[in-house]
């Protein structure tokens, strides 16, 4: 296999990322190191360290690395039929889409809801801005969106990002988007209060890439509640925080959180196919599931059989394997092991499941993710003050107790150079 490749050369850890650095353009910053193995929740890089890997490629490997299952679903539906456009129509693509239907509004989605799926979650998010409008029309043409949210990078989805950084150097943004405080309910009367247009509102259950940020109680209700009367959508971008990530099917459907709130839209893709990318917009009811018509959105590659296969192998593994309760359990387990460390850096742990953050006391986050990484686990320097964990779904009740007994002496290495 290295031959059809060409990677046969023995490269180390330093010739590969000089490689990196004149191949490849620099939108990421040097990466932290080139790895070339994984099985079940352990990565190893190119000099043949193994690492525990508590970020999953970012919430993505549910089932961990090189899981059989869906090796092998993915393995034998390219043997069958790999890709075919969608001029044409496949039984896994379709069977994939009823499986969504049945997951994303606990007992089942409602009559007339459909699937739309993509590559990824910013073209999901795409999809799901390119709805809201069409549904707003001239009428209501206006996107309300939250502060620290983060929907992608596409010029639609980046409307939506709320980060400054990343918007800036791409002048105008082709969507009018307003941002309000996070979970703030008052602000969002005062946004809808006077009819200004509004076609959407688009929240993250959990915010992501704020650094773990649950919406909280009550404010998804009341923010049903304000976009049925006001004629809007509610989209929730569950990209990050669906499929199981928080120990149920979506993050919205824990109580404290969705409060029973079904929305109109939801945006699928990072752990949907346990490491194959896929992505998918799941519109609920007949109103919302029949404003893209044909003509009016398309994709090549979304929803090809290969990725549709890897999406129905994974949601068969978490299942079949009761992974959901286990992500309960594992996510309890590092949660209170976190809270229980009484360690100077540490302020707490916030999070649902195993969407996680270790709240730490000084902006030393990039620093304890280096040390971390130097101790053999892999995890995500999220916001100056907190470290994100996002596991494999399959992470064992001993490797998650390996990197709590191993986390003070990482903190410490950290607190004392
Ligand atoms: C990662 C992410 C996206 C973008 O998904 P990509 O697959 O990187 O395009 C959108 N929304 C949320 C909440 C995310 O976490």
């Amino acid at each position: 296999m290295s031959e059809v490749l060409g990677v046969t050369a023995q490269a180390g850890e330093v010739e590969w990322q000089r490689r990196y650095g004149s191949a490849l353009m620099n939108t990421f910053g040097p990466p932290q190191r080139v790895l070339v193995r994984g099985e079940g929740c352990y990565v190893w890089d190119s000099e043949g360290t193994r690492y525990l890997d508590l970020l999953a490629g970012i919430a993505v490997n549910a089932l961990g690395h090189a899981h059989p299952t869906l090796t092998g679903a993915i393995g034998a539906q390219l043997n069958t039929l790999g890709h075919i456009s969608n001029f044409f129509a496949s039984p896994t693509q379709i069977a994939l889409a009823e499986r969504l239907l049945q997951l994303v509004v606990p007992g089942g989605a409602p009559e007339g809801s459909r699937v739309f799926f993509t590559n990824s979650g910013t073209e999901a998010m795409e999809a799901a801005v390119k709805l809201a409008r069409k549904h707003g029309g001239t009428e209501r043409p206006r996107l309300l969106a939250l502060e620290g949210g983060f929907h992608g990078r596409s010029l639609g989805a980046l409307s939506l990002t709320h980060k400054a950084a990343y918007k800036e150097p791409f002048g105008a943004m082709p969507v009018d988007v307003v941002h309000l405080p996070f979970g703030d309910v008052a602000a969002l009367e005062e946004a809808f209060a006077g009819d200004v247009g509004i076609a959407a509102l688009v929240v993250e259950p959990v915010q992501g890439e704020a650094g773990v940020r649950p919406l909280p109680p009550g404010y998804l209700v009341r923010a049903r509640e304000l976009t049925r009367e006001h004629g809007a959508l509610l989209v929730l971008d569950e990209v990050q925080s669906g499929m199981g990530r928080t120990g149920a099917w979506m993050a919205h459907h824990h109580p404290e959180i969705g409060g029973g709130a079904v929305p109109d839209v939801v945006a699928l893709a990072k752990g949907l196919g346990g490491g194959f990318p896929v992505g998918a917009l799941v519109a609920l009811g007949e109103g919302p599931a029949s404003v893209l018509t044909p003509g009016t959105h398309g994709t090549t590659f979304g929803g090809n059989p290969v990725a549709a296969a890897a999406g129905l192998a994974t949601i068969h593994v978490i299942e079949r394997d009761g992974l959901l309760d286990a992500v309960t359990e594992r996510g309890e387990q590092l949660r209170t092991g976190v809270e229980a460390l009484d360690h100077p850096l540490v302020a707490g742990a916030r999070g649902v499941g195993l969407l996680l953050a270790i709240e730490l006391t000084a902006p030393v986050a990039p620093d304890v993710a280096r040390a971390a990484l130097d101790a053999g686990y892999v995890v995500n320097a999220v916001a100056p003050t907190a470290i994100r964990l996002a596991p494999p779904y399959v992470l064992s009740q001993a490797q998650a107790a390996d990197f709590l007994a191993d986390l003070p002496a990482v903190l410490d290495s950290v607190r004392s150079s």
